[in-house]
């Protein structure tokens, strides 16, 4: 690994803490400025993760054994190390992924901060539980797994990562880490210098495309894979794992909706927080609002007044204060949202391209999309159906509330999900009736989540929770049962 002054210049793969070039590099360009080399990455295969899988298994056989409060301690201190890298590596991460430096920094700081909750909660959850009968001693246990494979976006790469990394670690578990290779530069960078902390082997990384997940998640070593990705990726990843009957916990995508009833009183401040819902980070979260339904005595001023403040939104680069919101981070997936507003367009719906350029001259070389309001839509229109994960809202009216919901279950994602209204009660019993892991009532922007909160969704959303106590951990341990006989 090398810094350079502007740009990380290569990173490797990291097995054993050590770094290892494979002589074949993926090159990664500012998806904001793509005649700017972010830096470059080296690629591995199926042989470079079985070093990795193999290196973690071998560190796995002492460190299961460490004092659980020896692994707290080096968590907090990979928490503090994530805290002091953010201001240094937080710009490097906006060249690489394409958010907003706010965003860069959020990443960092709720990887600190989700680190630090896990090493609060781990000693008091790995407790042996006692208990005797007549016949007998009775000792539940819980024990490390052995292998962690981790696989991550590239959206919110420190987070995600922190979100398996911390929870591994501290049961006993060692990693190996797979980052996704449109954002591999910063997370690596921050993974080696919270590694030299650990135990050479409890934390790898290995860099490489989709035949590098394969064997990662098919490896006999590999004990649990903890995946966060896309649905489809998720089923792949999942299949895999059966072969050599593995947990996992699959973080998938959602097409979350937000559902407006017709008692809101406040439409002007409803919009403003459904369009931080729907733009933040160029709408690549997985849970942002990708879909809203609107009553039909509402629709045409929502309507309305989500253009006008659509307008207001400057998109340019991550790194130039002026920016709303930055570019989207591939060109795969720039043509897939460009595609769905053709196809929206070409199929009747009304579409709005809306709001600025921050830099009109630079703005063919990144891959930007102005913020885009649909309306007059078919529910059933791919822009609605799929999850779009660009900056797009496409506005559906309802005439009862049944229809909202028969149409935003209408889905097979269930991730998270909003209602809106001034009447608490009414939102709550529409909030029950809603196929999703998490229902926000009148709000749906980053700062809703709240920790221990189970982070998760249902149907094809994904398997597992994260960010809880007992339902993350669990996952992250074997019970053993140890009965003595009087
Ligand atoms: P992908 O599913 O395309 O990729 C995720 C990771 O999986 C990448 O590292 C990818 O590598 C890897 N991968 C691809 N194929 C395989 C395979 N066969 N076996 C193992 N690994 C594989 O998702 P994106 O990176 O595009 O991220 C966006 C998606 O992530 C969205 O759907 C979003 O909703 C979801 N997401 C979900 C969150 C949640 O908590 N529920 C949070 C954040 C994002 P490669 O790129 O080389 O294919």
């Amino acid at each position: 690994m090398s810094i350079a002054k502007n740009l990380v210049e290569q990173v490797n793969l990291f097995i054993n803490n050590q770094e290892f070039a494979t002589g074949k590099d993926l090159e990664i360009r500012d998806p904001g400025k793509r005649s700017d080399i972010a830096g470059r990455v080296s690629i591995g295969d199926a042989s470079h993760v079985d070093q990795a899988v193999t290196a973690a298994h071998q560190a796995f056989l002492s460190w299961r054994n460490t004092d659980v409060k020896e692994r707290v301690q080096l968590v907090l201190q990979a928490a503090h190390i994530i805290k002091e890298s953010a201001q240094e590596l937080a710009p490097f991460l906006v060249r690489e992924h394409g958010g907003m430096l706010w965003e860069a920094n959020l990443d960092f700081y709720l990887g600190e901060h989700h680190s630090e909750f896990y090493a609060g909660v781990a000693e008091s959850f790995l407790k042996p539980e006692q208990s005797e009968d007549e016949r007998s001693w009775i000792s539940s246990e819980k024990t490390a797994k052995g292998v962690i494979a981790a696989i991550v976006p590239w959206n919110m790469p420190i987070v995600l990562t922190m979100n398996k990394l911390a929870p591994a670690l501290l049961m006993g578990n060692t990693i190996v880490v797979k980052p996704s290779p449109t954002a591999p530069l910063i997370l690596s960078v921050l993974l080696q210098r919270i590694a030299a902390f650990f135990p050479a082997g409890v934390i790898n990384v290995v860099h490489g495309n989709a035949d590098v997940g394969e064997a990662l998640t098919s490896h006999p070593l590999v004990r649990k894979v903890a995946f966060t990705g896309g649905t489809e990726t998720g089923k792949k990843v999942m299949a895999s794992a059966a072969k050599g009957v593995k947990n996992v916990t699959l973080e998938l995508g959602g097409n979350d909706p937000a559902i407006i009833l017709d008692d809101v009183n406040n439409l002007d401040e409803i919009v403003t927080n459904i369009l931080k819902a729907t733009y933040m980070r160029s709408g690549q979260i997985c849970f942002a609002v990708k879909r809203v339904y609107v009553p039909e005595s509402l629709y045409d001023k929502f309507y309305n007044i989500a253009c006008e403040l659509s307008d207001e939104y400057k998109v340019g680069h991550g790194l130039n204060e002026q920016s709303s919101f930055g570019p989207l981070n591939s060109e795969k997936q720039y043509n897939f949202v460009k595609e769905l507003i053709h196809k929206a367009k070409h199929n009747g719906a009304t579409v709005r391209e809306l709001g600025q350029k921050v830099d009109p001259d630079g703005w063919n070389d990144g891959y930007y999309i102005l913020p885009h309001v649909i309306r007059d839509v078919n529910p059933g229109e791919h822009v609605v159906s799929c999850e779009q994960f660009g900056p797009v809202l496409p506005i559906v009216s309802y005439k009862n509330v049944d229809q909202a919901i028969e149409m935003a279950n209408n889905c097979e994602l269930g991730l998270c999900s909003s209602v809106w209204s001034s009447d608490h009660e009414r939102a709550l019993a529409v909030a029950r009736r809603v196929e999703a892991g998490t229902t926000f009532i009148n709000r749906h922007t980053a700062d809703s989540l709240k920790l221990p909160m189970l982070f998760g969704g249902v149907k094809q959303s994904g398997i597992g929770r994260e960010l809880a106590v007992h339902e993350t951990l669990n996952e992250y341990i074997d019970h053993h049962f140890i009965r003595t006989f009087k």
